[in-house]
């Protein structure tokens, strides 16, 4: 098990990233060195007299294309002084999309790169060279691999042990055991006449667990249909999404 993570991501906008990523849960798990990031400056690795870091694309066609040696030379700049090649993402709306599943997984790493493109991408050949994964975060083009790169460093982030203020507290979430997460209620017991379920304030352990499973099922059931299909259900699971069925159909 890991006990900290590095983050070094390459970009031409580092200042976006200290406002997302320098407040809250994850500053402060910064603050105790389980997590170190690092946002270099694609510009500053440019040999172009103007830090030039961008080109017309032989194919023609609008817009710029990112050249390949500011990128190479940024991303040596953390992979040369290093004994195993660290995990290099580039964030794309090619790539695969991004899951809780993989976010777990990325978390047991320790040193990923990640690498934001920006105006219509980057030159083919960098990214031959240094890229061993591709993440979109779904199927729409944004202007550049920043929010993209931001989502993955939070979500990953918030799965290394010390993060969250109780592990437990992810376990139960949306997506983390493959259905939604059953709705919840804090204080007061009573909002606009509308009173929190009764189990919740029984104090019977086991019914209160009960009702949370049964409602994560129907909830996933009514939104997210499709991931009941890879979920791992118990046969009590199933019984329930039955019954659900069959008060449908009355
Ligand atoms: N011309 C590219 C294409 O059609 O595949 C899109 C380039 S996009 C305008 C600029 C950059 O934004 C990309 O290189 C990528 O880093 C990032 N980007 C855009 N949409 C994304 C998405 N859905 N997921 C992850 N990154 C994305």
């Amino acid at each position: 098990m890991i006990d900290m993570i590095r983050f070094d991501v390459l970009t031409l906008f580092p200042a976006m990233f200290e406002a997302v990523l320098g407040d809250s849960i994850i500053a402060r798990a910064r603050k105790k060195n389980l997590l170190e990031m690092h946002f270099i400056d694609i510009r500053d690795f440019s040999t172009n007299k103007h830090r030039k870091t961008d080109d017309y694309p032989y194919s023609g066609g609008g817009g710029m294309l990112m050249t390949p040696q500011p990128i190479y030379d940024a991303y040596q700049s953390v992979a040369a002084g290093c004994k195993k090649k660290p995990h290099t993402i580039f964030l794309s709306p090619q790539g695969k999309p991004f899951c809780q599943k993989r976010a777990v997984e990325l978390s047991k790493m320790e040193h990923i790169v990640l690498l934001c493109g920006h105006y219509e991408g980057i030159d083919q050949r960098v990214l031959d060279l240094i890229v061993d994964e591709e993440i979109s975060m779904g199927d729409f083009v944004l202007t550049g691999g920043e929010l993209p790169a931001m989502a993955v460093i939070d979500a990953v982030s918030r799965m290394v042990p010390g993060v969250l203020s109780q592990e437990s507290s992810y376990e139960n979430e949306s997506h983390f055991a493959g259905l939604l997460e059953y709705p919840q209620y804090t204080r007061p017991e009573e909002f606009m006449g509308m009173r929190i379920p009764d189990v919740l304030i029984s104090g019977h352990h086991a019914k209160i667990e009960e009702w949370k499973r049964r409602e994560s099922l129907r909830i996933t059931k009514e939104k997210r249909p499709d991931l009941l299909e890879k979920a791992e259900l118990t046969p009590k699971d199933r019984a329930y999404l039955m019954e659900l069925e069959q008060k449908k159909s009355f």
